[in-house]
């Protein structure tokens, strides 16, 4: 049995950014560091969109980037200007070509495609076991998703962010490939929070997506349905081709995922909690907490103190808690905030990066009673 100081498991996104984050930090160069997943990563399985100000880690590979968003709701269809922002997507090809690329670099890291398929962790050592080896590990990082665990409690609700997304391409230039639609509630809720994405990568391609925070999924067809309906009836679109599609499920919730932490493993990625629980919005966050993992790995503080709850963890379950009892008042929610905030201020508050008297702007945009109703449930 082969021995690793570090197993990281699962090569996605946060497997991939610890990794050549661990790869190039000197700290790190006498490790010997495993990374399994039981994929090759060869295939484009998703596209990351995320909001950032000036330059950043990625934008050597960004497929498109945009310095103008769009919202629309029921009374309001505005384009907002997001500078010192722009929305930013990468495609996950790109990601992980780029990535894997480095890893071959570093000499005390091995990428092996194998399936985990158990996992026993021990105060002494921990012994990773794929299909075909077992290898042992003094710390792992386990970024294997197990959607049952937040659904195991009833103490927070727990919402999905799920969608279908169709990449299309028109004869014509149809497209504003300037401005992405962030979000365009004008669609029926159906008494959920359900939006569109448009995504626009040249004037004749856009990634369309039908997105719903909600609680259960939708059967494929209501998913294909609704936006075709929006291509043809919103759009205007009738003669189109459909290059690619992905869909996804992202957890939104604000369940404690870091109490499955011990000594010598963390759970990382969606498996730990790194998803902003209110949007469902997970690569920037990652990027974030895998800088604090390194500054928590390098101050040789306990595993098991990573991670903790905030005032913006709790102004998530406040939001769930709505949403979760009153799913079709996503709509107007996200509406006033647009209508009387603007993107910026929205931005910085869902990075976690605005002060007590920014937080108190950006909540008095909201009506104030189902918050406050949601408040009093928490409390008492
Ligand atoms: C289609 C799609 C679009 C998305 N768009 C966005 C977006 O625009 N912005 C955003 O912030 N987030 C987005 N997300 C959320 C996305 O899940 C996260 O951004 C991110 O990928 C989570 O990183 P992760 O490392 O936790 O999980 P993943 O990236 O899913 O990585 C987990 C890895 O574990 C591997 N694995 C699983 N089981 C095993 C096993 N048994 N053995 C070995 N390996 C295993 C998988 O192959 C995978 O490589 C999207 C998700 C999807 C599916």
């Amino acid at each position: 049995m082969k021995s690793f100081d570090y197993i990281i498991i699962g090569a996605g996104a946060a497997g991939l950014l610890l990794a050549d984050a661990m790869g190039k930090d000197s700290f790190f160069s006498k490790k010997s560091i495993l990374l399994l997943d039981k994929n090759a990563k060869q295939n484009n399985d998703r596209t990351w969109c995320f909001w950032e100000k000036g330059q950043g880690a990625f934008d050597d590979i960004l497929h498109k980037k945009w310095n103008t968003i769009r919202f629309a709701g029921k009374e309001i269809n505005e384009k907002y200007a997001i500078a010192p922002y722009q929305y930013k997507m990468i495609k996950g090809i790109d990601f992980y070509a780029s990535i894997l690329k480095k890893l071959e670099g570093y000499s005390n890291i091995t990428f092996i495609t194998e399936e985990v398929i158990s996992v026993s962790n021990s105060p002494e050592e921990n012994l990773v076991k794929t299909t075909n080896k077992t290898f042992i590990g003094k710390t792992i990082f386990n970024s294997i998703f197990d959607p049952q665990y937040p659904l195991q409690q009833k103490k927070y609700p727990v919402l999905q962010q799920h969608f279908i997304g169709w990449f299309i391409k028109t004869k014509q230039p149809l497209f504003d490939a300037k401005t992405a639609t962030f979000m365009d509630f004008s669609i029926p809720q159906k008494g959920n929070t359900r939006f569109m994405y448009v995504l626009p990568t040249t004037e004749n391609e856009a990634l369309i997506e039908y997105t719903l925070f909600s609680e259960h999924l939708l059967k494929e067809q209501e998913y294909e349905e609704a936006i075709q309906a929006y291509i043809t009836q919103k759009l205007g679109i009738d003669n189109y081709e459909i290059i690619e599609k992905e869909r996804g499920s992202i957890p939104m919730t604000c369940y404690s995922f870091t109490q499955k932490n011990t000594a010598n493993l963390l759970y990382i990625g969606t498996a730990g909690g790194w998803t902003k629980a209110s949007t469902g919005y997970t690569f920037k966050s990652t990027q974030k907490k895998v800088v604090q993992l390194i500054q928590h790995l390098k101050d040789q503080k306990p595993l098991q103190n990573f991670g903790k709850r905030d005032k913006f963890w709790f102004y998530d379950l406040l939001l769930l808690d709505i949403l979760y009892r009153r799913n079709d008042l996503g709509q107007s929610i996200f509406e006033a905030l647009f209508k009387n905030r603007n993107p910026q201020l929205i931005f910085k508050f869902l990075d976690e990066d605005t002060t007590l008297f920014e937080d108190i702007k950006f909540i008095s945009a909201l009506s104030p009673m189902p918050f406050i109703k949601a408040l009093f449930r928490r409390l008492f």
